[in-house]
């Protein structure tokens, strides 16, 4: 009867002690027959809410990662032609799009993966036509980088797998923004990459090395000058610039009308140009400014729909941290 009383005790229990202390003991006895019933059967119940609950929560949690995984084509549709700019992509384009970079995604060396993704990039932001080149090197204090006449895209040979699919979508945008302006305003753009030349010939001049120069700041900075005086095409050494750049800038750029829909897109990433900060001087600002904004989301756009897996939780996370540092900084300000 008892499973853990020895048999000792069982005899005693049965031949000497009276009924009432039988009792007593048996119910204080934790093995006994009838309690035992009891457990064997809120265990019963116990095993089985349990199973229940593991059921539901796995089918739950499939559903869920099928729902967000699977996400309706219409919407990946969506997002690419949103990404890349182009309306042209059908439902069936969007399929093959989407199984190249699936096919893309089982590359296993990771530089493979990234001229890999460089390529499909390429040819999906409509770009196929520019002679701009992968570079893998080191970007100070981000992932990669885009040059302004869409020379190169540089990455950084550290960047992370995980954020390789993202960075280089990123840096296409800005490609692809550097792509819009020319096409509306060439001249300007010749203008002003013969402003920089200008700029940068000067701060040579002053030994400072072309490494040590903000780029970016200097592209602000010639913009300003461009939208205030123009360019003075009676300098000769102005003149002889912009003859020299012209051929470069036609290889990295493609001809394309920007569709009506993306002229006001194209104005505010000038605007964003004109007033670019590098981070090194203002962080927020530059986090905020709208070419960063808009490559920002289109980097992530594809992330989430190729890999089916929204924004990481770093990105989350730096997001809540630049939203905070943000609200404090115009705090500041004001
Ligand atoms: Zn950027």
């Amino acid at each position: 009867m008892s499973i853990s009383v020895n048999n000792t005790q069982n005899v005693n229990l049965n031949t000497q002690l009276p009924q009432s202390s039988k009792v007593d003991f048996r119910a204080s006895s934790t093995h006994t027959l009838p309690n035992d019933t009891v457990e064997i059967s809120t265990k019963k119940k116990k095993t089985l809410l349990t199973i229940g609950g593991i059921i539901t929560a796995v089918t739950v949690a499939i559903y869920g990662v099928k729902k967000f995984q699977v996400k309706n084509i219409k919407n990946i549709q969506r997002a690419f032609q949103e990404s890349f700019m182009r309306d042209d992509i059908t439902v069936e384009e969007t399929r093959k799009i989407l199984k190249r970079y699936k096919e893309i995604e089982k590359i296993k060396d990771d530089k493979e993966y990234a001229k890999a993704l460089f390529k499909e990039a390429k040819k999906n932001f409509g770009l196929e036509q520019s002679n701009i080149e992968l570079v893998f090197k080191d970007v100070k204090n981000a992932n990669g980088s885009c040059s302004r006449t869409n020379r190169e895209i540089k990455i950084t040979p550290n960047c992370s797998r995980s954020h390789m699919l993202d960075t280089i979508h990123h840096e296409f945008r800005h490609a692809k923004q550097h792509n819009a302006i020319y096409n509306l305003y060439p001249e300007e753009y010749l203008g002003v990459r013969a402003i920089v030349d200008s700029y940068a010939e000067k701060m040579m001049d002053k030994n400072i090395k072309l490494e040590d120069i903000n780029i970016e700041e200097l592209w602000a900075k010639a913009l300003k000058e461009f939208k205030e005086k123009g360019i003075d095409l009676t300098n000769k050494k102005n003149k002889a610039r912009m003859e020299f750049y012209k051929e470069p800038l036609e290889k990295s750029f493609v001809k394309e009308t920007v569709p009506d829909k993306y002229k006001e897109w194209a104005e505010k990433c000038k605007d964003g140009a004109r007033n670019y900060v590098s981070q090194d001087k203002n962080f927020v600002d530059c986090w905020n400014n709208f070419t960063e904004v808009d490559a920002r989301f289109a980097g992530r756009k594809m992330s989430k729909y190729i890999k089916s897996k929204a924004f990481t939780p770093s990105d989350w996370a730096s997001d809540i941290y630049m939203k905070i540092r943000t609200f404090f900084a115009h705090k500041e300000n004001t």
